[in-house]
């Protein structure tokens, strides 16, 4: 069976295609959605979703969350003693949802379509595929975010023809697509983004902000420990998201016997978030003027991510588009739902008429070049050969010519980017061509550049004096797991245990108590340490119905202290 995943940089959603239409699985806690955290528990076991969201306040350190923003770079991420990668950790995700799938349909998944934001460079969507392979899951087909977004808006109108433009605002980052829709051929016409903007940097804003008003009171505890930011960051949520329904509420946090109190109202959330909503309007324009389109002209604006339900950022689009936009389908689910159309596509599902996907190359990828300028020449220029926002999958042929006589290699860099000065994109991999020793310019390299549907870039260059041909091979790039680390790696994760799946309603639950004790101080803690120590005796007795009524009990009770506990 294929799914369809969306793994997002804050929580993650899996699809599959039944009944002729896509429909969310949910997880061992009956909730579609899953934290995108993984936590370590005492005895070395694998934590996934709200379990371990739990576990970011009460145990940092065992902890780890918005992985997604470091796939594709080399950086580790430690949990305990053990250190991760980010696709690994990306990989326990997916191995979570993908059990979620076996257990509600008593079938193997062997396949799955992931998402990725369409700004993901080449290296973050080979990570991507990676994690799924750690998973055991086999990852032909990726799927740009707001393409499945259009997906599963488009796959019932494809009678007429429609323009979207995809708004999507997640935790971590903003892509802006504009897609057609045109006699059942979707094809994306432009894409933008910003791969470091979104809920959590409105949140990271209001911390800021409430710990300045704060030190210029009194003597504040060191927020910088991860264990503070962590529940600072978790009010900043809570606060941000209160005032999609209220006019103003408090900010407060307790530490060490202290209270802290800060009321924010609507008007300075807007005034903190400004920078960040200033922010959202660059792709915008950038994606409108490379597909050369006018606002007028899109029939419909689809607001994707969980941060679009911010009425600021409603507010905001509403007044750049002239009109209210379309959230008919949940904006938490959207992506995870046409992500399983995909698959289904891929399946070729009979109920599901062949609208067939065409994707655009979301930036420019080139070589290194000198300029000559009279009599100097000047290293360090960038020439584009695939320019962003070609339809994919595409194929490109620039010739160059060698520089020096007698020249007998030509170093050949790959970048990523859009600046005229290659210092400021982003490498992606080099090339020594060894070529005849000729006078200058006489000698010339035929670079070719193709790009798939999946975003994989292969570079090919032919020297047409020697009928010699290179294959590019991305092998410096440190971001991107080798073969044999991938194995080895696959062979580390088979050994992690995972947390019992039966068990997890109940440590969920524990794990919520445990960081509300320690949120908590006088006689609310007193009462929550109560309840965690009459849950634990309760489990002991291992009745099931027992368990299972307590905790209900338990729940509600929370429920009523936090609020809504899912957010
Ligand atoms: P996503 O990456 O699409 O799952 O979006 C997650 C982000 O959506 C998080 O930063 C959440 O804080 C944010 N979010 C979810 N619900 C709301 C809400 N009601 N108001 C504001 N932000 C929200």
């Amino acid at each position: 069976m294929i799914v369809g995943i969306d793994l997002g940089t804050t929580n993650s959603l899996v699809a599959v295609w039944r009944n002729a239409a896509p429909q969310l699985v949910p997880n061992a806690l009956g909730d579609v959605i899953t934290p995108s955290v993984v936590s370590l528990d005492e005895q070395g076991r694998v934590l996934v979703g709200q379990a371990a969201r739990e576990r970011l306040q009460t145990h940092p350190q065992l902890t780890a969350a918005l992985f997604k923003r470091h796939m594709g770079s080399a950086r580790e991420i430690s949990l305990g003693t053990r250190k991760f990668r980010p696709e690994e950790l990306s990989a326990l995700v997916l191995r979570s949802l993908k059990d979620d799938v076996e257990r509600a349909f008593g079938e193997p998944v062997t396949e799955a379509v992931i998402s990725v934001p369409a700004y993901f460079s080449d290296a973050q969507r080979k990570a991507t595929r990676i994690a799924g392979e750690l998973a055991g899951l086999k990852v032909e087909k990726l799927v740009n975010e707001p393409t499945a977004a259009a997906l599963a808006y488009g796959v019932h109108q494809k009678d007429r023809e429609t323009s979207f433009l995809v708004f999507d605002l997640g935790g971590g980052t903003f892509d802006v697509s504009i897609l057609e829709l045109f006699e059942g051929v979707m094809e994306v016409r432009a894409s933008a983004g910003d791969n470091f903007l979104g809920g959590e940097d409105f949140d990271a804003a209001l911390v800021q902000h409430f710990i300045s008003s704060l030190r210029q009171e009194k003597a504040t505890p060191d927020f910088d420990s991860p264990g503070l930011r962590n529940r600072l960051r978790r009010e900043a949520e809570r606060v941000r998201q209160a005032l999609g329904q209220e006019a103003a509420t408090s900010f407060s946090f307790s530490h060490a016997g202290r209270q802290w109190e800060l009321t924010i109202s609507q008007d300075e959330l807007q005034r903190v978030a400004t920078p960040l909503l200033e922010r959202l309007r660059v792709p915008i324009e950038r994606a409108l003027r490379d597909a050369r389109i006018r606002v007028a002209d899109l029939d419909e604006i689809l607001l994707v991510g969980g941060t679009t339900r911010m009425p600021l950022v409603r507010k905001l689009a509403a007044v750049l588009f002239g009109r209210f936009p379309s959230m008919h389908i949940n904006p938490d689910e959207v992506v995870a739902l046409g992500a399983a159309v995909q698959a289904a596509l891929k399946q070729r599902a009979e109920a599901l008429e062949e609208v067939v996907l065409t994707d655009v190359c979301p930036y420019t990828l080139g070589i290194e070049t000198t300029e000559q300028f009279g009599r100097v020449y000047e290293g360090g220029h960038y020439l584009p050969i695939i320019e962003r926002n070609c339809v994919v999958p595409i194929s490109r042929v620039k010739t160059i010519q060698t520089l020096h006589d007698n020249q007998t290699h030509v170093l050949l860099k790959v970048f990523q980017g859009e600046s005229r000065l290659v210092k400021d994109n982003i490498a992606l991999g080099e090339l020594s061509i060894p070529v005849p020793p000729r006078p200058a310019g006489e000698v010339e390299l035929d670079v070719r550049f193709t790009y798939d549907n999946n975003g994989i870039l292969e570079a090919e260059v032919k020297v047409p004096a020697t009928g010699e041909l290179h294959h590019l091979v991305i092998e410096k790039n440190p971001g991107v797991l080798a073969p044999e680390e991938v194995r080895r790696r696959l062979a580390e994760l088979a050994e992690l245990k995972v947390h019992p799946r039966e068990q997890m309603a109940n440590t969920t639950l524990l794990a919520r108590l445990e960081r509300l004790y320690q949120e908590h101080l006088g006689e609310l803690r007193e009462m929550l340490g109560n309840m965690a120590g009459s849950f634990q005796q309760v489990l002991a007795t291992q009745d099931l119905q027992r368990i299972e009524q307590m905790r209900v009990e338990i729940a509600q009770r929370l429920d009523e202290l936090e609020g809504s506990p899912w957010q």
